[in-house]
């Protein structure tokens, strides 16, 4: 039998993830259907949203190797039956309070930084580079984690150093471009260009580094379909762009005004959740059905 949710007492829970206590050295992480655009989380769920992220979490877990988190298979007895296929079981980690972001391409944030500074959290680019250029090569471009409702602030490898010591700077820095350079030539090769990807890491009992949270999913990286990349232009984002679209067009809502953003319509959801599917399926290359499921 397998237990119940009530059984495990609720830690803590983010805009997208829960986390629940399993036992002194587990966690049961538990992806939700929620989304969220222009920072805020939406109030209509996208349907399978949080199974089809930890599908693709735990597809890049195995593709990645290495040390990481995860404590059981997606099927782990210890998993309740309603959240099967969006809940694993995870090592419980001290995590280190750093977004590890990487960008291979320049946009979002790192555009707005590059264009008042030139620089990217204290690395230095070269001048002429537009929306959405690719980089000479990846850059570790760190961000402090926010309390909850705050903006992640980027910040310099020095500020990460006097964070967490230089030794293990060095080694989030190191890992964050691996995996990334590992994990983008396998998503080009399906077609699929790794904008930039966010990772965190935790620390065991024993002080060894950990990838841990979700990694490589479309909530943590942006994925732009190859084919249609031109630089100079905002690209497509692969998944959320018809809720974004919508949002700011049709909608009539106001991105920068007060209000939440009203309730997507059914064509929206289910496009959307459609986008979500193809891109563990693209870059999977492995069927969404056969996917575990309650
Ligand atoms: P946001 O809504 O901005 O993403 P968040 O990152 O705090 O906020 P979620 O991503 O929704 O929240 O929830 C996942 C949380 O679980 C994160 O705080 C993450 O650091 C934490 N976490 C992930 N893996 C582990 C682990 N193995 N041990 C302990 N905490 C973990
Ligand atoms: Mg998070």
């Amino acid at each position: 039998m397998r237990p119940t949710l009530h059984s495990y007492q609720h830690l803590a829970g983010g805009k997208v993830r829960d986390l629940y206590i399993v036992d002194e050295d587990h966690l049961l992480l538990v992806a939700s259907d929620r989304i969220s655009a222009y920072d805020h989380v939406l109030d209509t769920p996208i349907p399978d949203k949080g199974r089809v992220l930890t599908a693709m979490s735990v597809f890049f877990f195995d593709q990645l190797g290495g040390v990481n988190h995860l404590a059981g298979d997606p099927l782990d007895e210890r998993i309740p039956q309603e959240l099967l296929g969006r809940a694993l079981v995870v090592k419980k980690l001290q995590m280190v309070p750093i977004e590890c972001v990487v960008r291979g391409y320049l946009t979002g944030s790192g555009l707005s930084d590059y264009r008042s500074t030139g620089a990217v959290c204290g690395v230095e680019l070269p001048q002429g580079l537009v929306e959405s250029s690719k980089l000479d090569e990846p850059i570790f471009t760190p961000a402090a984690k926010a309390a909850m409702g705050e903006h992640d602030e980027n910040v310099d490898f020095q500020t990460v150093v006097d964070q967490v010591g230089e030794a293990l700077a060095f080694k989030l820095r190191s890992e964050t471009l691996e995996i990334y350079i590992s994990a983008a030539n396998f998503a080009l090769d399906r077609g699929i260009i790794l904008a930039d990807t966010k990772f965190e890491f935790g620390l065991d009992r024993d002080g060894n580094l950990v990838l841990a949270d979700e990694v490589l999913t479309p909530d943590s990286s942006r994925y732009w379909p190859a084919d249609g990349y031109v630089e100079g232009r905002v690209q497509p984002s692969f998944d959320k762009q018809y809720v974004r679209d919508w949002l700011t067009g049709e909608s009539g809502w106001d991105r920068h005004g007060q209000s939440a953003p009203p309730p997507l319509p059914e064509e929206v959801v289910a496009a959307t959740r459609a986008r979500y599917i193809e891109a563990y399926e693209r870059i999977s290359g492995l069927n969404f059905e056969d996917w575990v499921k309650p």
